[in-house]
């Protein structure tokens, strides 16, 4: 039974029982299970006889989205190794970090990014994937041992408020996490899921375990581009999309729908009310917004009739997840009132790969993240701890002042944050993009917020921009929008 955990025991389970059915499909080809099984053992083989891949290995993955990621991925878990799933969005600095940090023994990565090669060590060997298939056809047998210890993956955080941390996951006991989702969200067995959330991120790799529990079909693209997308999910008949926000933003202004849909699941950050409320309009009763962090896995899930009633919301935790909101001494708080968000369930991460771990109280992990409960139980997020405001001595959410700002038909993307200011120590800054041919004068802004929310949430400065700096995962990257 060594070979029952996780991402790979999945597969395998599927393998046997659907060998036919398709498993993965990306531009260049539709892999089966029983084939995905096969090719996924030989290039096990071939990784260890060809480059010493076992226990103690820690494999980096280094891939967009590819029916290779999904192969290597399984192959390096096989072996009873590690993987790194690493973020093709960091930058050359952030990689060094992350390849010093993680003490890499082998290298596997797209050929079309060999730019970022520059940031690896140069000893560090490396194979590109699409080698895969000289690979396993120079690989003599399917047969592999299984590990004496499962092999497990370490999934960076996004980086966003400094360098990515490795976080070490626990395999799943059993598909309790999965049935708390799907109880949730209505998923079907042999679902197929066009899946444009970074396969590298916890989004997309939870998404990815759920094709796999679901034995259904996932669909990707190498990068995700409105186009594509819609061209994917049309051409393949996608019942479900996985995605982080931003993109549903794109694709509402792409050209083309996609009527297949009956789930949009959106994760990884903030999905506002204004977009909730305009994906819905038009495409309906579909769209689902969880909530989680590469630590806690998911939170909190909100349903298409949470988000009509409460657009902004970030819904309940499903079965089996404990979420309160505490002071800063570790006291629950009332209805209503802002806190520090915790969580508790079984999926909780296992520490960083540097040892240390994140606070915690009562086996609830803290997220670093800020929010209220409303008195009918939904929770509502409302920031990072790290971007709240002070200013005057009043507490700012930046994420609220986003929000309403977001509600001007002129704009398609805002952010807002505090900046240094000698009276107030930080004073309210917007950055706002946009549609294009659009115009609002600043003070028509401001005037919009000070009639919604209280005086010191009106931004002093307003910054027009033509884009807001965001990373691979979607979130906007604060320390980019002005020097600290
Ligand atoms: P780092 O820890 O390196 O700064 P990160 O926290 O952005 O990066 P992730 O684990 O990728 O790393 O992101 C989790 C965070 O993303 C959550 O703590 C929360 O701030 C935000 N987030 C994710 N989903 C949602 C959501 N549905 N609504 C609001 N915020 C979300």
């Amino acid at each position: 039974r060594r070979w029952g955990f996780g991402l790979f025991g999945e597969m395998r389970s599927a393998a046997a029982r659907s060998p036919e059915r398709v498993a993965v499909v990306d531009e260049h080809r539709a892999v089966t299970y029983g084939e995905l099984d096969v090719r996924v053992r030989r290039l096990a083989n071939a990784l260890r006889a060809e480059h010493g891949v076992g226990p103690g290995s820690r494999v980096g993955l280094l891939c967009d989205n590819s029916a290779y990621f999904v192969e290597s991925m399984m192959a390096v878990i096989a072996l009873g190794a590690q993987t790194v799933l690493v973020n093709t969005g960091l930058g050359n600095a952030q990689l060094e970090t992350v390849a010093h940090d993680q003490g890499l023994t082998l290298l596997l990565h797209d050929e079309s990014l060999l730019g970022l090669l520059a940031a690896m060590p140069p000893h560090l060997p490396r194979v590109a994937v699409e080698r895969i298939d000289g690979l396993i056809r120079r690989s003599p047998s399917a047969e592999v041992e299984p590990p004496s210890s499962p092999g497990s993956v370490i999934v960076l955080t996004s980086g966003t408020t400094g360098a990515p941390k490795g976080a070490r996951r626990r395999n799943p006991a059993g598909l309790g996490p999965l049935a708390s989702v799907v109880s949730r969200i209505p998923l079907n067995a042999g679902e197929r899921m066009f899946v444009a959330a970074p396969l590298f991120h916890t989004w997309g790799l939870a998404a990815l375990q759920l094709c796999l529990a679901l034995r259904g079909t996932i669909v990707v693209t190498h990068r995700f581009t409105p186009p594509s997308a819609v061209q994917a999910v049309r051409a393949h008949g996608c019942t479900s999309l996985f995605a982080v926000p931003v993109m549903l933003q794109r694709l509402l202004e792409a050209p083309g729908k996609m009527p297949s849909l009956r789930v949009v699941a959106a994760s990884g950050s903030a999905l506002t009310g204004p977009l909730a409320t305009r994906f819905m309009e038009v495409y309906g009763d579909v769209l689902y917004n969880l909530y989680g962090s590469t630590e806690t896995s998911w939170a909190s899930i909100a349903t298409p009739d949470e988000l009509r009633s409460s657009p902004g919301t970030a819904g309940r935790p499903p079965h089996g997840t404990r979420v309160a909101i505490l002071d800063a001494a570790g006291r629950p708080l009332p209805t209503g009132v802002i806190g520090r968000i915790f969580v508790g369930n079984d999926m909780l991460f296992e520490g960083y790969t540097n040892g240390t771990g994140r606070e915690s109280h009562d086996s609830l992990l803290a997220t670093g993240d800020l929010g209220h409960m409303s008195a009918d139980g939904l929770l509502f997020v409302d920031g990072r701890e790290d971007d709240m405001v002070i200013s005057g001595g009043e507490n700012v959410y930046p994420a609220a002042v986003e929000d309403v700002i977001a509600e001007l038909p002129q704009v398609r993307e805002v952010a807002v944050a505090g900046v240094p200011d000698e009276e107030f120590g930080q004073r309210l800054a917007a950055w706002v993009a946009l549609h294009e041919g659009e115009w609002v004068e600043p003070d028509a802004v401001r005037e919009y917020v000070r009639h919604r929310l209280a005086r010191f949430s009106v931004p002093r400065d307003i910054h027009f921009v033509p884009a807001l700096p965001r990373n691979a995962t979607g979130k906007i990257v604060r320390r980019q929008l002005f020097p600290r």
